[in-house]
């Protein structure tokens, strides 16, 4: 089953009366347990691309279907339920709420769930454990290092069992080293899980790991393969 399905999907910003395409055009089918690299230079459409695909954000004209329903004209309360089930974001910089620890960062998306606290505890300490964080549970994250805030925020995407994980940029802030594992830790929930994976980046590490390779260029796709 295609988990997403992008029909003819135009965007365009309008800042005062200069009006930027951020999209043009694009058509795209992603299959479910997809490990996909979205690149392209700044400005390209990446995050747009990504918030549309996340109901964050509407296309202008087109249409967008995840796992064959269309979600182009849902209304706000049912787009938050079809995330909150169906989603999980990694952003740039880490977005964690920063006064809570790790463990109840990642229990946060479960409670939300309606989950009892007892599942929600053990299934939190074992992703932060698959995530090598076990030891960190207690600690505040704004007392971590960028490397494990990131992998706080994927354990969190992870907890939730979302069908597809979107994450901008995620490497942006870390080292070398620390973006590859953290790159690595993402394969493994594909392979384990089967989470389908959007990963945008303009880092080569990155793009070396991808498994289908989209490239946007002024809003449009350049390139799409398989690697
Ligand atoms: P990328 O993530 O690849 O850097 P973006 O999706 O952020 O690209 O941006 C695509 C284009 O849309 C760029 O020209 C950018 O300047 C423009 N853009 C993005 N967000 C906004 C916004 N909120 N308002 C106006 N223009 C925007
Ligand atoms: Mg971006």
């Amino acid at each position: 089953m295609e988990i997403i399905h992008l029909k003819e999907v135009f965007k365009t910003y309008q800042v005062s009366n200069f009006k930027t395409s951020a999209l043009t055009d694009i058509s795209l089918k992603v299959e479910r347990g997809e490990f996909i690299v979205l690149a392209g230079p700044s400005g390209s459409g990446k995050t747009t691309l990504l918030n549309i695909i996340g109901t964050l954000d509407k296309p202008d004209s087109g249409k967008v279907y995840l796992e064959d329903e269309d979600v182009t004209e849902l209304p706000l309360n049912r787009l938050a339920d079809l995330r909150l089930k169906k989603l999980g974001f990694v952003f740039q910089t880490y977005n964690l709420i920063d006064v809570l620890t790790a463990l109840e960062n990642v229990e946060y998306v479960m409670l939300l769930q309606g989950i009892d606290s007892k599942t929600r505890r053990e299934k939190s300490l074992e992703i932060l454990r698959a995530v090598g964080l076990e030891a960190l549970a207690n600690r505040k994250t704004y007392q971590m290092s960028g490397g494990q805030r990131q992998r706080v925020a994927v354990a969190r995407a992870v907890v939730g069992e979302p069908r597809l994980i979107l994450a901008d940029e995620p490497t942006a802030n870390l080292d070398s080293k620390t973006g590859e594992s953290l790159i690595e830790l993402m394969e493994s929930f594909n392979k384990s899980k089967g989470i389908t994976f959007i990963i945008s980046s303009h880092d080569p590490m990155v793009i070396k790991k991808a498994r289908r390779l989209i490239i946007l260029r002024d809003g449009k796709i350049q390139e799409d393969r398989y690697c």
